[in-house]
């Protein structure tokens, strides 16, 4: 199915920074796309515009309730100077799930994708060429809809905006090294029930006292341990956690209260290929620490869109502090990082098929 969007070009075009500088979310391109929801009409009048300011009624339901999605992908430019998108249908499908559980109109995947294809289009000199840059997409979904009741909102936004980023590593953009991770006990992310597998800004909000927590006492992030019982692992801030013992790979099971990343389906079904063996299941912190002091943990590593993996060096638990691999970077971490960031930027041809969409 053909999607037409208006296109309105911006006649003040920005200058572009210095891609050697980028750091992550300070710069945002010429445009941006809005599509506009109401019963009556469902998702419609799909627009690229010149980026600006939205105007919302300070009574707007999403700033008092937090009735909102988002996502997350990336767009390189690879050695030939095309543009490319990682599994963009898994965002669009993610955001479906995550629009599901908080009562809002879904998006068909179709739509999504052609929406994010045709704004990267009109921004595309605004994708980065230098190493280990790209350009960050963020849809999001809110509701303008002036309301103090709460009940979920009849009319929503969806808009796209754009970032060009650098690289991205916890604690350090310069290289892949392995990070310090403090083991949080105090706080949690989500409950089973909640909306941890859902991209919502509710999320965040309630894990940056956590984040704050782990850099006081030296760490870079945190690893999230279930609601429950503060006993098994979930997530690595807002990555996913790996953990490489004796000759299995185990990340945590998707129970409700995970959320389920694209770059750690794809480092599954990578690792499959490879003739590894994985396990998707509770991984209780005690295991991992047993692991970590009996030398079985070889390496441990998080998954995610802006870091695609990020190796952990150091894992604190109650002060202690649990080394792996000497806290340098781990075979398989660097091989994995090596095949889905290749793939990603065109270096190395895609592993699986359908991966990379051209834009
Ligand atoms: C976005 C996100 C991830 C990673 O998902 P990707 O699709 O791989 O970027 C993991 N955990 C949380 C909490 C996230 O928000």
């Amino acid at each position: 199915m053909d999607y037409i969007f208006t296109i309105t070009k911006t006649r003040t075009p920005k200058a572009k920074p210095d891609e050697t500088k980028l750091g992550f979310g300070n710069y945002y391109t010429d445009h941006m796309f809005i599509m506009d929801y109401d019963e009556e009409s469902g998702w419609h009048d799909g627009r690229i515009v010149p980026y600006g300011n939205l105007s919302l009624d300070p009574a707007a339901c999403t700033l008092h309730y937090g009735q909102m999605t988002f996502e997350g992908m990336k767009a390189y430019r690879n050695p030939e100077g095309d543009i490319c998108l990682f599994r963009p249908e898994m965002n669009a499908k993610r955001m479906r799930n995550s629009n599901k559980r908080l009562c809002i109109p879904e998006i068909e995947e179709g739509l999504f994708v052609a929406a994010v294809k045709a704004l990267v289009d009109v921004d595309r000199d605004w994708v980065p060429s230098v190493q280990g840059t790209s350009l960050y997409i963020r849809p999001f979904i809110i509701s303008p809809e002036p309301s103090m009741a709460v009940h979920p909102a009849s009319r929503y936004i969806f808009a796209i905006i754009l970032t060009p980023v650098a690289a991205y590593y916890a604690g350090n953009d310069k290289e892949l090294h392995g990070s310090r991770i403090w083991v949080e006990e105090e706080y949690i992310r989500a409950a089973v029930g909640g909306t941890g597998f859902a991209k919502c800004g509710g999320n965040y909000a309630c894990a940056m006292i956590a984040s704050a927590n782990a850099k006081k006492h030296g760490c870079d992030e945190v690893l999230w341990l279930d609601a429950k019982e503060h006993k098994y692992v979930e997530e690595v801030g807002t990555s996913n956690a790996f953990f490489l013992i004796g000759d299995t790979v185990v990340t945590s099971s998707l129970t409700g209260s995970i959320l389920p990343g694209v770059t750690r389906d794809s480092t599954l079904q990578l690792l499959k290929k490879w003739g590894y063996k994985t396990e998707e299941r509770l991984v209780e912190i005690s295991e991992v620490l047993e692991a970590a002091e009996n030398g079985s943990l070889k390496e441990a590593w998080a998954t995610g869109t802006a870091c695609v993996i990020s190796p952990i060096g150091v894992l604190n638990y109650r002060g202690k502090e649990y080394s792996i691999n000497g806290g340098e970077v781990g075979e398989l971490s660097q091989r994995l990082y090596d095949s889905i960031y290749g793939m990603q930027t065109g270096i190395c041809e895609p592993e699986i098929e359908g991966w990379v969409v051209p834009v």
